[in-house]
C-alpha cells in the first residue's frame, strides 16, 4: 500500500484556527490585468499604508475545504461554486474578476503544494482553503483601487464549534447583519467586521452564536454570522429561509439537493417567521466551517423561540443530511456530477 505522507500534527484535536502551512497561491492585478500567479512560501503581505483594503475595507473572501477520501484521494467540494460566488462579490465591490477556471486552477495548485497538510481520512479534520482578494494600491479619495492581490492559503482545521456533536444555543440578536439592498448576499470582509461585537457579546452572555433577523421588519429569520439555517418540520419537510440579504451558502444549496434527491424529502425555500420556530422539530446551522451543526435552543430575550424536539443532540433528519453530505465529500457515497474535484 502506498504510504501517505502527512505532517506530524495531532489531527483529531484540531480546533478551528490558523495554522501556517508551507505554500500559498498569489496573483497580482495591475494595469488592468491579472499576472500568471504562482505558488510561494512567503506567508506575509507588504502593503502601502494607504492601500484600499486598509482604508475602505475593499476586500472579500471565500472558504472551502479539501478532504482525504475513504480511498485516499484528495478532493475539493464544488470549488466552481466558490469561484462564481467570488465573481458576484467582486462585481458588487468594484473589484476585478478572477476567472472561474483560474480560481479552480489556483485551488488545485494550493492543495497540491500542501498535500502533506491534508488531514488523514477519518481524523475528523480537513484542510480549509481561504481564497481572498484585496485592494493593494493606495487610495485616499473614496474610489476603487487600481491594483489588487488574490491569494489562497490553506490551514488544517477541526470542528468550528467546540464540543463536536453537542447542540448549540443561539440568541436572537439585537444587532442587524445586513441591510435591504446592502451587501448581505456577498462575502465582503465588511460584513464580518461589524458582526464581531455581536458575537463577542453573545459569547459573554453564554450563547454560541447569534440568530439575525431581517433588518427591515425584524420578524423573519435570516442566518447567523457565518452559516445559513435549515429547519425540519414535524412531517419531515426541510425548510430554509428565503431572503435576498442572506449569503447563499453552497453547503445549504447542496443539502437542499441531498434532501430532495438522496433522501426523498420535500424541501422549501421560503420566508420563515421568528414566531413559527417552535413548530419545527429540528434546526441546524450549515456552512463549510459549521458543516451541519445542530441547534438545541434559540433564545429571544429570555423566551424560548425554538427548542429542539429531539432527544439526541442531532435530530434524525439532520443526522441523515449530515451523513449523506459528508459521505459524498469523503467519497463514501456517489456524488452528483461535478460536485467533487479530484486533486490527485
Ligand atoms: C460563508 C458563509 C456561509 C456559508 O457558506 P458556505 O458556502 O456553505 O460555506 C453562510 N453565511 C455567511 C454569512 C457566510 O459568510
Amino acid at each position: 500500500m502506498e504510504k501517505i505522507m502527512t505532517k506530524n500534527i495531532d489531527w483529531s484535536n484540531l480546533g478551528f484556527g490558523y495554522i501556517q502551512t508551507d505554500f500559498r497561491y498569489v496573483s497580482n492585478f495591475k494595469n488592468g490585468s491579472w499576472d500568471d500567479g504562482n505558488i510561494t512560501t512567503d506567508a506575509t503581505v507588504t502593503l502601502s499604508e494607504s492601500a484600499g483594503v486598509l482604508q475602505y475595507a475593499q476586500t472579500c473572501f471565500e472558504g472551502l475545504k479539501a478532504y482525504r477520501t475513504v480511498d485516499n484521494k484528495v478532493v475539493c467540494f464544488r470549488p466552481d461554486m466558490n469561484a462564481k460566488r467570488m465573481i458576484d462579490t467582486c462585481k458588487r465591490l468594484e473589484m476585478p474578476i478572477f476567472a472561474e477556471d483560474r480560481f479552480v486552477d489556483a485551488v488545485v495548485k494550493t492543495v497540491k503544494a500542501n498535500l502533506e497538510s491534508v488531514p488523514p481520512y477519518g481524523s475528523g479534520a480537513t484542510l480549509y482553503l481561504r481564497p481572498y482578494m484585496f485592494a493593494s494600491s493606495a487610495v485616499i479619495g473614496v474610489k476603487p483601487a487600481e491594483e489588487y492581490q488574490f491569494r489562497i492559503f490553506a490551514t488544517p482545521v477541526g470542528p468550528y464549534f467546540k464540543g463536536g456533536a453537542k447542540a448549540i444555543t443561539l440568541r436572537v440578536s439585537d444587532f442587524d447583519r445586513a441591510a435591504p439592498r446592502g451587501t448581505g448576499h456577498i462575502k465582503a470582509g465588511l460584513n464580518y467586521a461589524m458582526s464581531l461585537h455581536a458575537i463577542v457579546d453573545a459569547h459573554k452572555q453564554g450563547y454560541d452564536e447569534n440568530m439575525y433577523l431581517d433588518s427591515e421588519t425584524r420578524t423573519k429569520v435570516e442566518e447567523t454570522g457565518g452559516a445559513n439555517f435549515i429547519f425540519v418540520t414535524k412531517d419531515n419537510k426541510v425548510i430554509t429561509p428565503k431572503s435576498n440579504t442572506i449569503l447563499p451558502s453552497i453547503t445549504r444549496r447542496s443539502l437542499m439537493y441531498v434532501a430532495e434527491h438522496y433522501l426523498g424529502l420535500k424541501t422549501e425555500e421560503r420566508e420563515v417567521a421568528l414566531t413559527e420556530l417552535n413548530e419545527f422539530k429540528e434546526c441546524a446551522l450549515c456552512g463549510t466551517a459549521a458543516v451541519l451543526t445542530p441547534v438545541g435552543k434559540v433564545i429571544d430575550h429570555g423566551k424560548e423561540a425554538f427548542v429542539s424536539k429531539s432527544s439526541e443532540p442531532m435530530g434524525e433528519i439532520t443526522k441523515k443530511l449530515y451523513d449523506t453530505l459528508t459521505g459524498i465529500q469523503m467519497g463514501k457515497i456517489e456524488a452528483p456530477e461535478n460536485w467533487i474535484k479530484v486533486i490527485e
